[in-house]
């Protein structure tokens, strides 16, 4: 797998003055030199034919309110905002509060965008779905919609995954989808997404492809970011409720970053609101030891868009690293690489160790076990709660529930389950 970092000159990408949120992406799909559609030309008609549906779709009202129905009935739609206190109280400074999106069926924000996308298929006339999956999340996301719908199911997985997470996998075939083993490669995300596109090139007349991150081709990175930002409306309009105000500030992280985007994009034009995306630290800043693509990535083009890629000077993509598989990617999605760029928002990491002190921390003061991903938006959260003043309000969106993720802990910590 190589990108062609090499062809992109820095000087193609000055900071961007800031413009209207909804105006992004452009036509051509575009956040400012990020974005856009790198896909075989067999691809490009599929592509058209999803932004077609997906635009008149998302101002049809019947859509809109099938949708909002199996959000409510089959998601769990709306998540509560939790205030933690005992978490607050052990920081010392600002009020935290999660919206948990770890309450959402399947575990994570991923159903969100799995109902917002069989739906589009279902008015495409489309009967079979593929996806790709790391951890298995959107995998069983995947699954569980098109169980609902009565929809083909083919997921895609790295055979590594596959072992690490079998029990993912095992759930997926109880709903009915075919899980498929990739050998390639690094036998990881990555492999799955290009078996993936293989699939899609060949069978894309009566196949729709559910991307899982606000990642790829235009238009999905647009579409899922869409399909997600429920979850920034919901939080902005529960903490107005609350507490009269805004938050001072709001913490995701971000994988390909398709939970951040969710739940900044309604308070991007809302000056006073930091906002801060963490991304996987693993075991530190050096090459093939995280998955940090601010921290050393470079320009490029990854599976369908440009946006900063770990990689090596030839562009080869670079091993990457992380405790939780949702964050371990070596691209990062075009939107986040934009708003960097312009610094509305700002990015940390967190590492692994810092992470599995974290997911223990937060499940002794909160009775709440966060997925190791969301552990890492708790992780930068303590630290900020911390040094912000007791008046003032901190925001983390909790992406999902820690569940599938304890007999990996069990293990790191020496303890033996079975
Ligand atoms: C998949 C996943 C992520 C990472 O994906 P994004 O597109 O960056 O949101 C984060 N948290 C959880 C719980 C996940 O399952």
């Amino acid at each position: 797998m190589s990108s062609v970092a090499a062809s992109i000159s820095p000087a193609a990408n000055p900071p961007a003055a800031p413009v209207a949120p909804e105006s992004l992406p452009d036509a051509a799909g575009r956040f400012g030199a990020f974005g856009g559609c790198y896909v075989p030309e067999t691809l490009m008609t599929a592509l058209q034919e999803i932004a077609a549906v997906y635009e008149a779709a998302r101002h049809d009202p019947a859509y809109i309110a099938e949708l909002d129905r199996h959000l409510k009935e089959f998601a769990g739609r709306p998540t509560e905002l939790y205030f933690a206190e005992r978490l607050t109280a052990h920081c010392g400074g600002a009020k935290i509060y999660f919206k948990r999106e770890d309450l959402l069926h399947t575990g994570a924000h991923k159903i969100n965008n799995a109902l917002g996308q069989v739906l589009l298929a279902k008015r495409m006339g489309k009967p079979r779905i593929i996806a790709e999956t790391g951890a298995g999340q959107h995998g069983v996301a995947t699954a569980a919609v098109c169980a609902k719908f009565g929809f083909k199911c083919r997921i895609y997985m790295g055979a590594v995954d596959m072992e690490r997470q079998s029990l993912n996998v095992f759930r997926m075939r109880l709903m009915g989808a075919e899980v498929v083993g990739v050998e390639a490669g690094q036998k990881t995300l990555k492999d799955a997404v290009n078996e993936a596109m293989r699939d899609w090139v060949t069978n894309v007349r009566d196949t729709h492809y559910i991307l899982g991150s606000a990642l790829g081709a235009h238009p999905y990175p647009m579409m899922v970011r869409d399909f997600h930002r429920v979850i920034g409306k919901e939080a902005r309009a529960q903490l107005i409720e609350r507490e009269g105000r805004l938050p001072d500030e709001v913490i995701a992280c971000v994988g390909g970053g398709s939970n951040a985007m969710g739940v900044f994009f309604d308070f991007l034009k809302d000056e006073s609101v930091r906002l801060v995306g963490v991304e996987a630290g693993g075991h530190g800043i050096r090459q093939g030891e995280h998955a940090a693509r601010f921290e050393g990535g470079k320009l490029g083009v990854l599976q369908g868009c440009k946006t900063y890629i770990l990689q090596n000077p030839d562009g080869q993509i670079e091993l990457t690293h992380s405790v939780s598989a949702g964050l371990d990617y070596a691209a990062i999605g075009p939107e986040h690489a934009y708003y960097r760029d312009t610094g509305r928002i700002r990015y940390a990491f967190a590492c692994d160790d810092e992470v599995m002190e974290t997911f223990q921390l937060c499940s002794r003061l909160e009775g709440i076990i966060p997925a190791l991903e969301s552990t890492h938006a708790i992780v930068e959260g303590v630290k900020r709660a911390a040094q912000m003043g007791k008046d003032e309000i901190l925001l983390i969106n909790l992406s999902g529930r820690g569940d599938k993720d304890v007999a990996q802990v069990a293990k790191l910590l020496g303890v033996k389950l079975f």
